[in-house]
């Protein structure tokens, strides 16, 4: 990847911390299970490729998750007490010290625990963020590859937008749950059903592509963006898929397309 584009990919993972850090608000919204993980993975992907390039990825090419990145701080650092900065001494009183801001992983670690059952659709995990959870989030910004939320610009839309994702993903996970994977694979089987019957108009029709949130070939695509994510609604699990939500994927796909990656 160029120079260049390599900037715009932590910018991009920047903003979406920043993003999601702030519709998170203080960890009582809705979505918040949601916006943590989407907050907490993006803001670790911009820290370790800043920190040990090229570890963010697994051995499949796939980025990590959150839960992985944090064991990966964790073994490069030989601690659960991750200092990601050290703020220098004020000139006065004369005897002040440099502080140290400390993150603590395990804090984190137990978070993503937590809010990992509401992600899929679990019964007794945490629908809100305590307070120390959202403040460690936060934390993070203290590091140099981050720095976003003083003055970082988001606009309403892209608030309403993380939110509307994040609902939208715990709403799907909780149906999910609730029909079990028999029923999904016995209505994914019938997604076909949605096509046009005309053979022509069938043919001519954007199709049947995987669907992001139960991974079955179910999603009834209504239209294809220009780098190729596939926009639609899934005939098994009911996400849908928006621009918005698949930015992310969209993005990447133009960095590729440019020959960055
Ligand atoms: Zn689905």
């Amino acid at each position: 990847m160029a120079e260049d584009e390599l900037t715009s990919l932590a910018d991009h993972r920047r903003q979406r911390y920043a993003v999601h850090t702030v519709a998170l608000d203080d960890g009582a919204v809705p979505g918040a299970a949601s916006l943590f993980d989407t907050a907490l993975t993006n803001g670790l992907l911009a820290i370790v490729e800043a920190e040990w390039p090229g570890e963010t990825a697994n051995a499949r090419g796939f980025t990590k998750p959150a839960s992985q990145l944090l064991t990966l701080i964790r073994d490069k650092i030989g601690s659960n007490r991750w200092i990601v900065t050290t703020l220098p001494a004020m000139p006065f009183p004369p005897d002040d010290r440099p502080t140290p801001i400390e993150v603590d992983l395990a804090v984190l670690e137990q978070a993503v625990t937590d809010t990992q059952s509401v992600r899929h659709g679990k019964a007794g995990g945490a629908t809100t963020v305590p307070l120390d959870v959202v403040r460690a989030l936060q934390e993070l910004d203290f590091h140099d590859a981050l720095s976003v939320l003083s003055d970082a610009r988001i606009d309403q839309v892209e608030l309403a937008e993380a939110t509307a994702a994040a609902v939208e993903y715990d709403r799907v996970a909780t149906y999910i749950e609730l029909i079990g994977d028999e029923e999904l694979a016995r209505r994914a089987d019938q997604a076909s059903d949605a096509l046009p019957f005309d053979p022509k108009e069938r043919h001519d029709s954007a199709g049947i592509g995987l669907c992001p949130m139960c991974g079955h070939e179910a999603l009834v695509i209504s239209h294809v963006l220009e780098y190729g994510s596939e926009i639609g609604t899934c005939f098994a699990c009911s996400h849908t898929v928006t621009e918005a939500s698949v930015s992310e994927e969209e993005f990447s796909a133009m960095l590729r397309s440019h020959g960055h990656e």
